[in-house]
């Protein structure tokens, strides 16, 4: 409860042994005016849309009411595989909490409102792209069925941010924008780390208590802090598996951008994968490692809950169960992936041999790249009497970036009978193994090109693409919006891993 920073908003970065948060007050903006509203979040949160400056003026951090406190929170991380040391909330400031209709607990927070005790030599402000970015795909995800944090409003500064442009290496200027973001919590494994590296027993075990109490109340019992670690390893895994099952890349898993919730957490240089490439990584700042690219995820989740794991050890005199709980991440993980490849299929169970199969496919992808969500959907549609290696090549065309050589084309006509072939052995009708399949496969993404015209749109002041998106990321696995039932044009082919239309700031 101490602040490092003053009342004057006089505050300078600083280590701030045994604190937890600083108060931040959002510094304000020229001229904030309100870009776009989630409705559906507004009503679970009982919060109304904005009908007055006043309230645009809150959401642009113009206006800090009686009834906030607002606070930065102080966290590590292990960024890229190292320890990085204190980071924090550099360009976020929680208002406060709201109790949703639901009765629980939400936090809200301004994400480039201004500088706080963390920003370092950094603006604390955003850009529109990113916050673009952010708004959308954090919502597109939660409509996807993937576990989120949410975002509510964004709002246009009308000042101007200068940053370093990616591409070309020269400083300009880009529209500043804020987006309010909202999640039960937004406590990293960092949170807990920075107290375990500061050596502060006692903190991290007020941390660890009350975010058990808090948000994972159904534990109780002496052994609450191993079973709460085991709750943690699960989402997690859970959460890569349904990273998987969209093709989603978050870019920068570093472990400050790892929610204990098991929320997917901080869109930066995210992007979901058209091609199909487990080397994929949109983040230009991993190349030449490709250490957060599409395939090595899951891994990384574990390594990242290692992390966790040691931060919390010093609250076990005995660390074995802690270890057997990572360890458990493999099987957990296989599990809800096997688990999941079996709804992906639309197959009634998974028998040892749909192992092969599963396997098999992946290989059929990597080696082919097709269009990851398009093929999918092609796959709901295969008719049971497709018989030539020509009927295969052309059922699938419209998913091809590039034509198959003899030997994919066989591979992946082999594929498709042993798949067949499977199916006839289904318990479950055509239309329940159809139905399963629609609602597994997303037919509708956030591709990176659409969001780079969106931006582009928004920037010269016209928003009909953007409003478009905003409608269709909500109904991702109808067939509503054939105009986004393309792949991704060449135009916006990405270069070796990163290009300008992926990477945020
Ligand atoms: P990220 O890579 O987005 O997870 O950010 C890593 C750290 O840098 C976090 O502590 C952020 O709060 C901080 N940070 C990123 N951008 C800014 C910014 N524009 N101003 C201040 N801090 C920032
Ligand atoms: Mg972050
Ligand atoms: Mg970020």
């Amino acid at each position: 409860n101490q602040f490092p920073g003053d009342d004057s908003g006089n505050l300078t970065p600083r280590p701030t042994p045994g604190v937890l948060y600083s108060k931040a007050i959002p510094t304000p903006v020229k001229g904030p005016s309100l870009l776009a509203w989630s409705e559906e979040l507004g009503k679970e949160l009982g919060i109304q849309k904005p009908i007055d400056q006043t309230d645009i003026d809150i959401l642009g951090g113009n206006l800090v009411t009686s009834s906030m406190y607002p606070y930065a929170a102080n966290y590590a991380g292990h960024q890229f595989g190292h320890w990085a040391g204190q980071l924090g909330d550099g360009r976020a400031i929680t208002l406060g909490e709201v109790i949703a209709t639901n009765g629980l607990p939400y936090e809200i927070q301004l994400k480039g409102a201004g500088p706080t005790a963390y920003s370092r030599r950094a603006d604390g402000r955003a850009v529109l792209r990113s916050s673009v970015r952010e708004y959308l795909m954090s919502e597109a995800m939660y409509y996807l069925g993937v576990p989120t944090t949410r975002a509510l409003s964004l709002i246009s500064t009308g000042d101007p941010v200068l940053r370093d442009m990616f591409y070309n290496g020269n400083e300009a200027y880009e529209p500043g924008a804020i987006v309010t973001r909202v999640a039960p919590t937004f406590i990293r494994f960092g949170n807990f780390e920075i107290l375990a590296a500061r050596q502060e027993k006692e903190n991290l075990l007020g941390l660890i208590n009350w975010t058990i109490d808090r948000y994972y109340p159904h534990i109780q019992g002496d052994d609450r802090i191993i079973a709460w670690y085991k709750e943690v390893v699960e989402r997690t895994a859970k959460l890569m598996v349904e990273w998987t099952r969209v093709g989603f890349v978050h870019g920068v898993m570093n472990t400050d951008n790892m929610s204990i919730l098991g929320l997917t957490i901080d869109y930066g240089p995210y992007s979901f994968m058209d091609d199909y490439d487990p080397n994929f990584t949109p983040n230009t700042t991993d190349l030449p490692g490709r250490r957060y690219a599409f395939g090595k995820q899951a891994g990384i989740g574990k390594w990242n809950l290692a992390c966790l794991a040691g931060a919390i050890a010093p609250a076990f005199t005995d660390t074995t169960p802690l270890s057997a709980a990572l360890e458990s991440y493999d099987d957990t993980y296989w599990m809800y992936y096997y688990g999941m490849m079996t709804n992906k299929l639309g197959l009634d169970a998974l028998f040892e041999e749909d192992i092969v199969l599963i396997r098999q496919l992946e290989k059929v992808l990597i080696d082919l790249k097709p269009d990851m969500t398009i093929f999918f959907q092609l796959l709901i549609d295969l008719p049971s009497t497709l018989h030539t290696e020509q009927d295969i090549l052309d059922h699938f065309k419209e998913s091809f970036y590039q034509e198959p050589e003899a030997q994919q084309a066989t591979d992946v006509y082999q594929w498709m009978n042993d798949y067949l072939e499977r199916l006839e052995k289904n318990t479950i009708s055509t239309e329940e193994r159809i139905k399963l399949m629609r609602a597994t496969n997303p037919r509708f993404i956030l591709r990176n090109y659409l969001l780079h015209q969106a931006i582009q749109e928004l920037e010269n002041g016209e928003n009909t693409l953007f409003s478009k998106l905003q409608e269709a990321i909500k109904d991702p696995y109808s067939n509503k919006y054939a105009e986004f039932f393309v792949k991704r044009p060449d135009w916006a082919t990405q270069q070796a891993g990163c290009s300008m239309l992926s990477c945020s700031s």
